[in-house]
C-alpha cells in the first residue's frame, strides 16, 4: 500500500469507534505526521460544521478558513447548500447504523445492480472530491477522518465490484478504549463545545447502560467490516495510546503499512506529544489545545464509578473485555468509599 498512494489518489485512514476513546488526540497526532493530514469528523461536515458556521480546529469559522475554502474551491467549485445538502441525504441513504447488514451484502458482491449501490457510488464519490481536494492542498498523501462511526466508514471504504474505483483507498484503525471508562465519561455532565457556532447545544451525556450497548454493537460492527466487508482495520487500545504514545503510534502506522518519512514522529514523545493547531473539524473541545500536551490515562472511572454502573457495563461487554485484555474486576486499591453516593448526582 505503501507505494501506492498519491496525492491524485489519497489514502484514507478512518478512525472508527465509540465517543470520548481519544479519537481527536489520535487523528491529530497521525496528521501531524509529514505527509498526512488529519481533517477532523468529515461526517458532521455537511451535518453540522457547515449549516452551524462551525469553528475550524484553526480557530476560523468553517466558511471562514483558508484552507477549507481552496478544498470547497477545488472539489465543488466551492462550498455551496445544495452540495452538502446532497451529502447529508445520501448519507440517510446509506451510512446508518440500520444500513451495515445491506452495506456488508454489498461488499461481498451482492445486488451490484441495486439502488443502494447507486446511492453508494455517489456517497463516494462525493467524499473521494473531498479527500482529494484535502491531499493536494495540503500536499498529503494520507488523510486521517476521525469520523468514527462504522456505518459512515463501511459506505465509504468498501469497494462496489462494477464501479470505476473511489480515487482514494480506505483502511480503518479500530480505537478501543475501556467501555467502563467510556460509559463513565459519557454519563457525566455536559460539556461545552468550544467550535459549535450558531449550535449552542453542548456535547450531550448517556447512561451507562445505554453506553454499554451501543459500546458493543458498535464492536461487532467494527468486527464485520474487518472480517466481512474486508476493509483493512487495525485495533489500538486507548491506554496504549496514552501510556506509550511513541511506541504505540510507530506500530499503528508500521501495521498499515503506510509511508513514515526519517523525523515523521519527533512531535510523538514517550509520554508526551506536541501538536500545532490543525483544519480538524468538530470532534473533542480538545482540538483547540495546542504546544506540548502530556498525556496520561483519564482513570477517574475507576475510583468514582457508581459500582452498580460498573456492574452494568462490566456485563455487557465481557467478551470484549477478555478479547481487548481489560480486566472485568476492580483492581486492588481502587475501591470507591462507601459514602460515595452523591457522585451518582
Ligand atoms: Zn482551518
Amino acid at each position: 500500500m505503501g507505494d501506492t498512494v498519491s496525492v491524485s489518489c489519497p489514502h484514507v485512514v478512518y478512525l472508527g469507534g465509540f465517543g470520548r476513546s481519544g479519537s481527536t488526540l489520535l487523528e491529530r497526532i497521525l496528521g501531524a505526521v509529514p505527509g498526512w493530514v488529519n481533517v477532523g469528523e468529515l461526517v458532521d461536515l455537511p451535518r453540522s460544521v457547515y449549516p452551524h458556521r462551525e469553528l475550524c480546529g484553526c480557530g476560523e469559522r468553517f466558511t471562514d478558513c483558508p484552507f477549507w475554502s481552496r478544498v470547497g474551491q477545488d472539489a465543488f467549485g466551492g462550498w455551496s447548500d445544495e452540495t452538502l445538502a446532497r451529502l447529508a441525504g445520501l448519507r440517510l441513504d446509506v451510512a446508518r447504523q440500520r444500513q451495515v447488514p445491506q452495506l456488508l451484502r454489498l461488499a461481498r458482491g451482492g445486488a451490484p445492480g441495486s439502488e443502494l449501490a447507486r446511492r453508494v457510488a455517489a456517497y463516494q464519490e462525493g467524499y473521494g472530491r473531498i479527500y482529494r481536494a484535502v491531499a493536494r492542498a495540503a500536499g498529503a498523501t494520507v488523510v486521517v477522518d476521525a469520523s468514527k462511526g462504522p456505518a459512515h466508514g463501511l459506505a465509504l471504504g468498501l469497494s462496489l465490484p462494477h464501479g470505476p474505483g473511489k480515487g482514494y483507498t480506505l483502511g480503518m484503525v479500530n480505537l478501543v478504549r475501556d467501555p467502563r471508562g467510556v460509559a463513565y465519561s459519557w454519563s457525566r455532565r455536559q460539556v461545552e463545545r468550544p467550535q459549535s457556532g450558531t449550535d449552542p447545544r453542548p456535547m450531550w451525556s448517556i447512561s451507562a447502560s445505554r453506553s454499554a450497548a451501543q459500546w458493543a454493537a458498535l464492536q461487532t460492527e467494527m468486527a464485520l467490516i474487518g472480517s466481512v466487508a474486508g476493509v483493512p482495520t487495525r485495533r489500538l487500545r486507548y491506554e496504549d495510546l496514552v501510556a506509550r504514545p511513541r511506541r504505540a503510534v510507530l506500530e499503528l502506522v508500521h501495521g498499515l503499512g503506510l509511508p513514515l518519512p526519517d523525523g515523521g514522529l519527533d512531535h510523538v514523545g514517550e509520554h508526551a506529544v506536541t501538536l500545532a493547531a490543525s483544519h480538524g473539524l468538530s470532534g473533542n473541545p480538545s482540538r483547540f489545545r495546542h504546544g506540548r500536551i502530556e498525556l496520561s490515562a483519564d482513570v477517574e472511572w475507576q475510583r468514582a464509578m457508581p459500582a452498580r454502573d460498573r456492574r452494568v457495563v462490566t456485563t455487557a461487554t465481557l467478551p470484549w473485555l477478555m478479547a481487548y485484555g481489560y480486566p472485568p474486576a476492580r483492581p486492588r486499591g481502587t475501591e470507591p468509599h462507601t459514602s460515595s453516593r452523591a457522585e451518582r448526582g
